[in-house]
């Protein structure tokens, strides 16, 4: 059933390392080898042998409509026609520039770049400039791509091959970030102790999504707020992934948290590369040419991009929002009921149009508790899932993405395939 997409695999593998472009996509920690997708329409994704999935992947996160909606697809077609890339500002740069600033309690002015990655990366290196101090916090578990300085004790691809930093980030670099468990009020206060007067910025996800989808504790938000005001230190909420999923307004406008600094991609790119980070105007005007703190792109605020970001933010409503908690309420009930049924732990963690489910009592509040999730499990039942015709993200610290194209019935098929998973792995 999967005769093309092996061959595929093997020729790849000759190509490139591990036969992908991003660790994760070679299925390693599901112990199988990578479907090689042909084409996906709305919610659906057919690979190169004929089958066909319930996509709950959605490219990691940025398709919230769905694969290839008329209106991105038709937009992006006639703005190629104009012309792929200028490397002079256009009108779509001030559009998708002003709906974003319009729709982000944070953002009063925002500098597009190319990935997710670029954009923490020089959301961080602002925050050293403005406060003139080195350090930076992150908490364990959490991702924020894969700069240098970023990559120490990293969720995401790095916690599944087994790798708590990797090799060639400098020892210098990783003396600069101190890490904490999240959701821990206690170590966070013990880091500022410690370091206070040197942290530059708190970076973190507001719900994280990169150990499973683990959200924040009750006055959880509000304290981080509060201690780095307190110690002159910038918050940066990394909403790359949570960004117009877990709300209409963000993170930051679902849980009333301001932080400084705000990074995105994804969803604002509509599928095509993006990132973008913003905040207080005040800070984001040392930014190069106004202030001194250089970053530069060649192909940022690119005008398909743009185009795709914005025919994609334009359709998010309210009500997309309702969609995604009336499917998630099903999704979440349906799984406990067919877990319990079949003498399995579950633990299902959500927020907005992400769902995180753990192969363990719970609950899952940090990376070691992400950590106590059976994962020989997780793989079993990922291979069976994929037979049913439903394709999750390929590690258990990622977490599902639902889109306005999933239906009622879609969460129907996927509970039944749930539990003809289950069952194949008891007989
Ligand atoms: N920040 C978060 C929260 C992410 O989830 C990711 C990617 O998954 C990134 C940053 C990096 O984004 P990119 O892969 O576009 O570089």
């Amino acid at each position: 059933m999967y005769e093309n997409s092996k061959a595929l695999y093997k020729k790849a593998m000759e190509l490139m390392p591990g036969g992908v472009n991003s660790p994760v996509r070679a299925f390693n920690s599901v112990g199988m080898d990578p479907v090689f997708i042909d084409h996906a329409k709305d919610a659906r994704t057919y690979d190169v042998d004929g089958n066909e999935y319930i996509d709950y992947v959605l490219s990691f996160g940025p398709l919230i409509l769905g694969h290839s909606d008329d209106r991105v697809v038709d937009a992006v077609s006639e703005a190629a026609k104009k012309g792929t890339s200028f490397g002079a500002p256009t009108s779509l740069e001030n559009e998708l520039a002003e709906l974003v600033i319009d729709r982000v309690p944070s953002v009063e002015m925002i500098r597009m770049v190319s990935s997710g990655t670029e954009a923490t990366l020089a959301a961080l290196r602002l925050a050293r400039g403005f406060t003139g101090r080195s350090k930076i916090l992150k908490f364990e578990g959490c991702y924020h791509g894969h700069s240098d300085s970023l990559l120490i004790k990293a969720g995401s691809g790095v916690a599944t091959l087994g790798l708590p930093d990797s090799p060639g980030v400098p020892e210098g670099t990783a003396a600069n970030t101190i890490t904490v468990p999240y959701n821990d009020e206690e170590s966070l206060k013990e880091a500022f102790d410690q370091f206070g007067e040197d942290i530059a910025a708190v970076i973190m996800e507001p719900v994280a999504g990169n150990m499973g989808v683990v959200p924040p504790v009750e006055g959880y938000l509000d304290f981080v707020r509060r201690i780095t005001e307190e110690n002159g230190t910038l918050l940066i909420f990394d909403e790359v992934m949570t960004g117009f999923r877990v709300g209409y307004n963000c993170a930051q406008g679902h849980y009333g948290i301001t932080p400084d600094l705000t990074c995105l991609g994804k969803v604002i790119g509509g599928g095509l590369p993006v990132g973008a980070y913003g905040g207080r105007r005040d800070i984001m005007e040392r930014i190069a040419p106004t202030g001194d703190i250089y970053q530069a792109g060649t192909l940022s605020g690119n005008p398909l991009a743009m185009t795709a970001g914005l025919e994609t933010l334009k359709q998010l409503t309210p009500e997309s929002y309702e969609h995604f908690n009336r499917l998630g309420d099903v999704l979440e009930n349906g799984l406990k009921e067919i877990f319990s049924e079949k003498g399995y732990p579950i633990t299902v963690n959500r927020a907005g149009s992400m769902l995180g489910f753990f192969l363990t009592e719970g609950p899952v509040t940090d990376f070691d508790s992400a950590n106590t999730s059976d994962l020989g499990l997780f793989a079993k039942m990922y291979r069976n899932l994929l037979e049913e015709g439903v394709y999750l993200p390929p590690s258990q610290f990622e977490g599902m993405f639902l889109s306005t194209k999933h239906t009622e019935e879609d969460i129907s098929k996927t509970l039944t395939a749930f539990s003809n998973a289950l069952d194949k792995i008891k007989a």
